[in-house]
């Protein structure tokens, strides 16, 4: 029977980046993926001359060589760093609301502020003190939270006690009068899946604060770059992996995880598993009912699964400037309602819908065969109402809905739907059938205030067993590669220490 230390499930960027991590240690790790190529969201695929990326818009924590983020450590330690190239993008977004509203907000924190304060001259002093409170506050989030101070009181870090858990828009309205403006600085819901009201006001905090330090970046070659990097590193350092390989079941000893059994039946054993399925299959399906503790079993019962997307992505015969397109990531509003826009998720139709579009080749011009151009078109969606669709009626349904996206789409970008040459369109089941993840959750959970990362426990559920992704902590690419180095550490300190033998 096969035996490793480590069994990985899940080549997402979580199960990629605790893997990789592992292996650079010298740790015997398998690696287990039940599709074909490894990525999970991160990933692309092929139309015609197009290779389109799925998921990544905006890489955030990354910052320069001169200022790094974060992110940048996390993927020089997994060896990656160098193989790759990034693409700072210049504006954090351009958010439009035809007749109503149309500003280009810049990565930097003053110029933005200017230029808002000369859209919104009323609000000029409001949003200064905004943008400064959302400083101050996540300076003291790095402090009490991110840095562990162990000294940490509510004396130290006042605002962190006192705000952490307060929602997004209460902190908004002290501030902020106007919706429009209001929507224009919360553009950023939709890479958490709720909207301010719900959105505890440390994840708007933390996103603003990481763009707009670390500025957005995008990868040359696309996520698929940076997944098969990983990949590489995992292998060259003697890792195992096997693709088209689904895990059935999570083998427990006594009440220690004690290996894996795949979908064809083999039996592996490892000391430690990692999971970076998602917490529904990993507990439900692969531990069962019986060896899951009874507080995962309740946590699960009080969360709610968390939004998919809608997508289309294209692939123009134009570049970007002939099609009008000089911002790479645009929030095309439907109103200044975000409530109403976030109640849109919960429906099949598109006719409401806020979409992003990003057109990756406009900082960088070689991500598209020359003359050409890619854009994905994303709406959030929850997946219950795609499950109500007839099968027979599928197709139709999702090239009626692209098709109301796309007429939205050319009132802001006039004619780009004549350049269209290969598209593909991407639902909630889509997401469900590639990633394995019920509703197709590439976020994972509904990230409620109640559910805040701040309250993820380091401690392995059942002992061996690590769980990594956007799952178990926050979704999006800088969370989930934390997430998976930091299973993988953890790991290698309970191995130190002795403690699973
Ligand atoms: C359209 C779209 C746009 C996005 N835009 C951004 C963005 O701009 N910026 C950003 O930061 N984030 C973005 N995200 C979110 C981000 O991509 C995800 O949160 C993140 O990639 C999830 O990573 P993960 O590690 O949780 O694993 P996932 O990507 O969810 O992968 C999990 C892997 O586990 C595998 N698996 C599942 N079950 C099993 C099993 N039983 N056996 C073996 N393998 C199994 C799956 O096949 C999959 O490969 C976007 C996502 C999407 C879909």
């Amino acid at each position: 029977m096969p035996d490793y230390d480590v069994t990985v499930i899940g080549a997402g960027n979580a199960g990629l980046s605790a893997a990789a991590y592992l292996a650079r240690k010298g740790i015997r790790t398998l690696l287990l993926e039940k599709h074909n190529i490894p990525g999970g969201c991160a990933t692309s695929f092929c139309r015609g001359r197009f290779e389109f990326e799925v998921a990544l818009h905006q890489l955030s924590g990354m910052g320069t060589t001169e200022r790094p983020g974060p992110l940048r450590g996390i993927l020089d330690g997994l060896g990656v760093l160098d193989q790759l190239e990034f693409v700072q993008m210049e504006d954090l977004y351009r958010v439009v609301l035809p007749g109503e509203i149309d500003v280009t907000l810049p990565a930097d924190k003053n110029e933005m502020v200017k230029i808002l304060q000369k859209q919104f001259p009323s609000e000029k002093e409001g949003i200064r003190e905004y943008i400064d409170f959302v400083y101050k506050f996540f300076t003291e989030v790095i402090g009490a939270f991110y840095m562990n101070d162990p000294a940490i009181s509510r004396e130290k870090y006042p605002m962190y006690f006192k705000y952490a858990l307060t929602n997004t828009q209460t902190v908004m309205d002290m501030f902020i009068k106007d919706p429009r403006l209001q929507m224009a600085l919360s553009m950023y819901w939709t890479y958490m899946g709720l909207p301010p009201r719900l959105l505890s006001f440390s994840d708007m905090a933390a996103l603003l604060f990481s763009y707009l330090e670390f500025k957005p970046f995008h990868i040359k070659g696309g996520s698929q770059a940076l997944s098969s990097a990983l990949l590489n590193q995992f292998q060259s350092h003697g890792g195992k992996s096997l693709f088209n390989t689904r895990v059935e079941k999570i083998l427990m000893q006594k009440d220690a995880v004690a290996g894996v059994v795949t979908e064809s039946g083999e039996e592996i054993t490892s000391r430690y598993v990692i999971s970076n399925a998602s917490a529904i299959s990993t507990y439900v399906n692969m531990l069962g009912k019986d060896n899951t503790p009874d507080v995962l079993k309740k946590q699960m019962k009080g969360s709610t699964i968390g939004p998919s997307f809608f997508t289309i992505y294209a692939g123009f015969d134009a570049e970007p400037e002939e099609l009008g397109i000089n911002s790479e990531t645009s929030f095309l509003c439907a109103s200044s309602d975000i409530e109403r826009d976030f109640q849109q998720a919960k429906l099949r139709d598109v006719d409401n819908s806020s979409m992003i579009m990003s057109c990756y080749d406009v900082a960088d011009p070689e991500f598209s065969p020359p003359g050409t151009s890619q854009a994905a078109i994303v709406t959030l969606k929850y997946a219950e109402p795609w499950l109500r669709v007839d099968p027979h009626r599928y197709a139709e349904e999702k090239y009626r809905c692209a098709d109301i996206l796309l007429k939205r789409a050319e009132k802001t970008y006039p004619g780009i739907t004549s350049h269209i040459e290969e598209m593909e369109i991407a639902t909630p089941v889509t997401h469900m059938r590639y990633l394995g993840h019920p509703g197709g959750g590439a976020y994972g959970f509904d990230q409620h205030v109640k559910d805040s990362n701040l309250f993820v426990s380091p401690k392995p559920p059942v002992k061996g067993l690590y769980c990594c992704g956007a799952w178990y902590d926050s979704g999006g690419f800088q969370p989930t590669l934390t997430s998976g180095a930091s299973s993988a550490r953890a790991i290698l300190k309970e191995m130190r220490s002795g403690e699973v033998a």
